[in-house]
């Protein structure tokens, strides 16, 4: 049954899922807006768009949601930027929410961008806290001038006001007992001779040429891989960990990599879940871009280098003889063969 849900107030969060599941990205956004509308003293919301996304409603109810809009169509099962720009926006119009909030992702920020367009007002990207001031304006903090400075930002238009939040800032918090969500069913109007672009087809990405910025694990290269020539082993191990190949400044000088794939200051911030350096000795400007990385481990051969204290896990040894190593443990383990990873270290032989 639908629910109706209060207007002129409200902290909604728009939830990304594929595959039957709520991205945790977004799930982290959901937290943080719960704790927003605490804050606030108001409503907060979910919204979930697709073909049938009511089946993702549960997943919500560990996280103290109250009302969730429920937005489905045969036409929304993949994501088009001008029909879910249409479906946020024209939500927006109708209840006049205080916040809407967006991950970061690349989805994220196009449709944040694309809805506060839409509205005229204003966008926050990339924050990492919001409070109330003294004078009772909502205020977003988000870093400046790559993660030297934080700024602290409010907006000048009037409600929704619009945000994206990152994600690798938040903590999954669940509350104690879950709480049944209230459904608001949406029907929205989708004229199909208007769209202008229809997706025919979607084909998993090579993971080794996903974006650095959005992949779960990175691998980087730098001056010590010696030449283009040993490529090979490296793009085998990406391939073995599912991995996207990135490095340093030098790497990208001598067009071992694209610049696209060149990872620090004057490059990209990356934040995987595991950030593999081969031959990398960890310059301020290298590091200053993977310090978001969940976990940060280390090939390199003098064991002085500053990357190792960067890591979590550092291997001192030639990335010649560890990589191929790695590759041999890990092609074992693919094919599930006797000789299990113990766990242990190895050594630059590759020895248990
Ligand atoms: C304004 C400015 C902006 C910059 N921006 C960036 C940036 O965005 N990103 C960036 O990366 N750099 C940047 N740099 C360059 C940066 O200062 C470093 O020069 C660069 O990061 C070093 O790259 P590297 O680690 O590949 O090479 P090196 O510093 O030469 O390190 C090579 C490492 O490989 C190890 N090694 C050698 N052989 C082997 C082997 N067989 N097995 C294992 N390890 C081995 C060595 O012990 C060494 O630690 C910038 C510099 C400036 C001035």
């Amino acid at each position: 049954m639908s629910h109706v849900v209060n207007k002129n107030i409200g902290v909604w969060v728009f939830a990304d899922h594929s595959d039957g599941e709520i991205k945790e990205n977004s799930l982290l956004v959901v937290c943080e807006g719960r704790k927003l509308a605490h804050r606030l003293g108001e409503e907060f919301s979910v919204i979930l768009v697709g073909r049938d996304p009511k089946v993702l409603m549960q997943q919500l109810e560990l996280y103290g949601v109250d009302n969730t809009f429920v937005v489905e169509d045969e036409f929304l099962e993949n994501y088009i930027s001008e029909i879910y720009t249409d479906v946020v926006a024209n939500l927006a119009t109708r209840y006049m929410p205080s916040v809407i909030l967006f991950d970061t992702s690349s989805k994220g920020a196009d449709l944040a961008s694309r809805v506060a367009s839409k509205l005229d007002k204003g966008i926050v990207t990339n924050c990492i806290e919001f409070s109330v001031n003294k004078e009772g304006k909502l205020t977003a903090r988000k870093p400046i001038h790559n993660g030297k400075v934080d700024a602290t930002i409010t907006w000048l238009c009037e409600k929704p006001f619009i945000a994206t939040v990152n994600p690798e800032v938040l903590e999954l918090e669940r509350v104690k007992e879950p709480k049944k969500v209230r459904k608001v069913l949406v029907k929205p109007k989708i004229d199909k001779d208007e769209m202008r672009i229809r997706p025919i087809d979607y084909i998993k990405a090579d993971p080794r040429s996903v974006d650095i910025v959005e992949a779960d694990v990175v691998i980087g290269i730098g001056k010590g891989l010696g030449g283009k020539e040993h490529l090979d082993v490296i793009e085998k191990l990406a391939d073995l960990l599912g991995a996207s190949i990135g490095g340093s400044r030098i790497a990208v000088d001598k067009e071992w990599i694209p610049s696209s794939r060149q990872i620090g200051s004057s490059g990209k911030t990356i934040s995987p879940k595991l950030y593999l350096a081969l031959g990398i000795s960890g310059s301020h400007q290298h590091t200053v871009g993977i310090r978001d990385s969940k976990l940060v481990a280390a090939i390199n051969i003098d064991g002085q280098a500053p990357i190792l204290k960067n890591a979590d896990i550092g291997i001192v040894g030639d990335l010649h003889e560890v990589v191929p190593a790695l590759n041999r443990k890990l092609v074992e383990e693919s094919r599930g063969g006797q000789k299990k990873m113990s766990g242990k270290p190895i050594d630059s032989k590759g020895r248990d």
